[in-house]
C-alpha cells in the first residue's frame, strides 16, 4: 500500500497553519485508509480539518461532518469576536462598565473558564489585557514606543478582578471603566475542541481539527500512535524541529514568531505580560502546551510565554506537558516539564 505522512505543523499565523501537507492521493479510491482535508478561513486565521477515513464510502460522510465543523466555528466567531462590533463579546465590552448584560451561557461559561485560568497561571493569562495590546498595536503600526504615562493608564484598565459575574441571572458587568474583554488567547483552542466535538457527533472517530495552530486530535492517521505534529524552530520556520505523535489531546504553540512587531530594532510579541504592561520581548520564544483539550492547551501556551521556564512547574502540576524555547547565548535553549520528556521524548536541549 502506497502511503504519505500527513504531517500537521504548529503554527501561528493564518499562512503557516495552511501548510499541512494534505492527504494520501488515492486515484483508485481503495487505497485506505486515507484522509480527507478541508481548509477555510475563520476566526482571521486558516481552519483545516483533516479526517481519516477507512474506506471510501466513509469520505462523503467525513466531508459533511467536516463542513458541519466549519459552521459550528463560524457561529463561534459570531459570538466571540473582539473585532466584530455586532459579536456577542462586543456588545458585552460596550455596555458591560453599565451594569450587568445578560449573556448566552455559551460566553458566560468561556468567560468564567477564563478566569480560571488566571487564577491557575499566576495572572499570567488574562482576558482583560486587550487595552495594552489595543496600546501596543498602535504602537507597532507607528514603530513609535509608548510613553510610560499611557502604559500606565492602559494598566490601570486591566485586571480580571473587575470581571463581576451573577451565575443566576446569567449576567455579567465591569467594575471598572474600560475594561474589555479579550478572548483571543483561548478562542481558537475553544474552537477546535467544538469541532472536534461536532465530528464526533457525525460519527468520526479519527481527525485533527487545526485552527491557526490550535489543535485537537482525535484518534490517530493510520492507527498508529496518533497524529504526527511538527514544531517548527523558532526562527528558520522551514525548518521542523521536532515531530511529535499526538493523540486524542489538545497541542499549541505561542510565541513571538509568526505574529510581532519591531519597534527600534526590537522584536515584541503580540502576547503582553499583564504584571508589567510590557509585551513579552527578546527571551521566551514560544511555548508549546499539550493538555486534555486545546482550550486548556491554548490558554497554558499563552500564559507560558509570560511566565518563562519559570511556569513549567505550574503547567506539570494542572496536567499539561509543555515546552518553551527560550533565547541563550545566540542560540535556542529547550526546557520541558516531565510529562512531556516521558510522553514525547524531549527535554533539557540547546537547538
Ligand atoms: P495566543 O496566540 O493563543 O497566544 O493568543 C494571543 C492573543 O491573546 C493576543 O493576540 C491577545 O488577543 C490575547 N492576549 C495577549 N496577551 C494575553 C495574556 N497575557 N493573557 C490572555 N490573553 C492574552
Ligand atoms: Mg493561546
Amino acid at each position: 500500500m502506497k502511503t504519505s505522512r500527513v504531517f500537521l505543523f504548529l503554527s501561528l499565523a493564518a499562512v503557516v497553519a495552511a501548510l499541512t501537507v494534505a492527504a494520501n492521493r488515492t486515484p483508485t479510491g481503495c487505497n485506505h485508509p486515507a484522509v480527507i482535508a478541508k481548509t477555510r478561513l475563520l476566526m482571521n486565521t486558516v481552519v483545516e480539518i483533516t479526517v481519516r477515513t477507512d474506506t471510501p464510502q466513509e469520505r462523503s460522510r467525513a466531508e459533511n461532518a467536516a463542513d458541519s465543523a466549519f459552521d459550528e466555528i463560524a457561529r463561534l466567531e459570531n459570538i466571540f469576536s473582539a473585532y466584530r462590533p455586532q459579536s456577542e463579546l462586543s456588545r458585552l465590552n460596550s455596555h458591560g462598565a453599565e451594569g450587568p448584560v445578560p449573556v448566552s451561557i455559551e460566553l458566560y461559561s468561556l468567560i468564567e473558564k477564563a478566569i480560571g485560568f488566571q487564577k491557575q497561571t499566576a495572572g499570567a493569562f488574562d482576558v482583560t489585557v486587550k487595552p495594552l495590546k489595543d496600546l501596543w498595536a498602535a504602537a507597532g503600526s507607528t514603530g513609535t514606543l509608548p510613553e510610560r504615562s499611557a502604559i500606565d493608564r492602559a494598566r490601570a484598565k486591566v485586571g480580571a478582578d473587575a470581571i463581576v459575574l451573577d451565575k443566576i441571572a446569567r449576567t455579567v458587568s465591569f467594575s471598572k471603566e474600560g475594561l474589555a474583554l479579550d478572548l483571543g488567547g483561548i478562542v481558537k483552542g475553544y474552537a477546535a475542541d467544538r469541532a472536534t466535538g461536532v465530528l464526533a457527533n457525525h460519527g468520526i472517530r479519527n481527525a485533527i481539527v487545526n485552527v491557526g495552530g490550535d489543535m485537537r486530535c482525535l484518534g490517530s492517521r493510520s492507527g498508529g500512535d496518533g497524529w504526527m505534529i511538527g514544531i517548527r524552530h523558532p526562527r528558520d520556520t522551514a525548518r521542523i524541529a521536532y515531530r511529535l505523535a499526538v493523540r486524542d489531546r489538545g497541542v499549541d504553540t505561542s510565541g513571538d514568531y509568526e505574529r510581532f512587531f519591531t519597534i527600534q530594532g526590537r522584536r515584541y510579541s503580540h502576547i503582553i505580560d499583564p504584571s508589567s504592561g510590557m509585551p513579552v520581548a527578546d527571551m521566551t520564544v514560544s511555548a508549546t502546551a499539550i493538555a486534555a483539550d486545546s482550550l486548556a492547551a491554548d490558554a497554558y501556551a499563552t500564559a507560558l510565554c509570560v511566565l518563562g521556564e519559570k511556569g513549567l512547574p505550574l503547567a506539570a502540576s494542572a496536567g499539561v506537558d509543555a515546552l518553551i524555547i527560550t533565547a541563550a547565548n545566540g542560540g535556542f535553549r529547550v526546557r520541558t516539564t516531565d510529562g512531556f520528556k516521558e510522553r514525547y521524548g524531549i527535554g533539557t536541549e540547546t537547538l
